[in-house]
């Protein structure tokens, strides 16, 4: 039988109370990331435990090869992001909790906290909608089809010149 381990993994059975700090790496397709994500995924993981609950804060750097929507060159993505979550253990009404606080709750006999899946999404939701080499990415030519990064061509000339001779039209009439 396999049994299924997080990369990802805290014990929490006998933690004391107080900050505890942890730092983990792992292949980016051991949590379930696509192949587009090619370096190590690390983890920085800050634990602070009281009675009833966990606050964590997690801060994760990952990287992934992605193509460029507007002139589909290949590019490097380099994301570092935080995120924080309240584990809670019983009774979440005696709590003292802020709005945006994420929340799990965990059952009684819950002896790890896998971070994984949380991670994978965060992750995930931080790849921007869309994907640009740079800020300023000139894309592909729709006429000759070059990268205008790359190389530039005679096709903005042309457009370039027609406005010009509308212009000039205007101005002599
Ligand atoms: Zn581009
Ligand atoms: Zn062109």
């Amino acid at each position: 039988m396999v049994v299924f381990v997080a990369e990802f993994r805290i014990n929490i059975s006998n933690l004391s109370e107080g900050i505890h700090e942890y730092a983990f790496e792992a292949g980016p397709s051991k949590i379930g990331l696509d192949e587009r994500f090619r370096s190590v995924v690390k983890v920085k993981v800050r634990l602070d435990k009281s009675l009833h609950q966990i606050l964590l804060q997690a801060k994760m750097w990952a990287e992934g090869a992605f193509v460029c929507d507007r002139c589909l060159d290949n590019f490097i993505w380099q994301m570092d992001k935080k995120y924080s979550m309240v584990y809670i253990q019983g009774d979440r009404s005696t709590l003292d909790l802020k709005k945006e606080e994420e929340i799990q709750v965990l059952s009684a006999d819950t002896n790890y906290i896998d971070l994984d899946e949380d991670v994978r999404q965060y992750i995930l939701l931080a790849v921007p909608q869309k994907l640009l080499c740079r800020e300023d990415c000139l894309g592909i030519c729709p006429t000759c089809g070059v990268n205008r990064n790359n190389e530039s061509c005679s096709c903005d000339a042309h457009v370039t010149d027609s406005r010009w001779d509308v212009l000039k039209k205007l101005s002599h009439n």
